[in-house]
């Protein structure tokens, strides 16, 4: 018998109608595929720190190490909002006792690595959304992946595979 593994992962990538602009980022792989084996937790961060839906988008500036979340044209900061949230979701995951998190790319919340960031420069830098960042700062062990790579089989096998062998500490 198969072992069912506990996930976290983007609330979006489910088919959750939580994006700024009202939408979804429904994934196959994700929902159809891995949710057979899994049993998920869904987060939206942005939600979750009261934000509502649609609401206006949002973008990373400043130092791509440590950036700030504000609202696209206006400039109104948002990190603190987010972060306070973050620090709840996280104790939340760990109660779930999850063994891996699956984010949805290119987010300024949930991107694993590749958020972009304006720092000034004509080039915009990539980063860690600010979400992502919270999840892999309290649980460095942890498998995570971003959801776009999911559908080449090799990659959504070995990372269900390190999800069923991670063990929450
Ligand atoms: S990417 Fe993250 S913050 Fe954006 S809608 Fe999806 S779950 Fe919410």
């Amino acid at each position: 018998m198969t072992t069912s593994v506990v996930l976290g992962v983007s609330a979006c990538l489910l088919g959750a109608h939580v994006r700024y602009d009202g939408m979804d980022k429904y994934n196959r792989a994700v929902a159809d595929i891995i949710g057979r084996f899994a049993r998920f937790v869904p987060i939206c961060p942005e939600v979750g720190c009261g934000l509502t839906v649609p609401r206006e988008p949002m973008e990373l500036v400043g130092e791509p190490e440590s950036p700030r979340l504000v609202i696209c044209g206006s400039g109104q900061d948002m990190t603190e909002l987010l972060l306070v949230y973050c620090r709840r979701a996280v104790d939340e995951l760990a109660r779930e006792r999850i063994s891996g998190f699956i984010f949805k790319e290119r987010s300024p919340s949930c991107a694993l690595t590749a958020a972009p960031v304006a720092t000034g420069s004509p080039v915009k830098s990539l980063t860690a959304g600010l979400f992502a960042r919270e999840v892999v700062r309290r649980f460095p062990a942890l498998p995570v992946v971003e959801a776009e790579h999911l559908s080449d089989d090799r990659v959504r096998e070995d990372f269900m595979e390190r999800a069923r062998s991670y063990i929450i500490t």
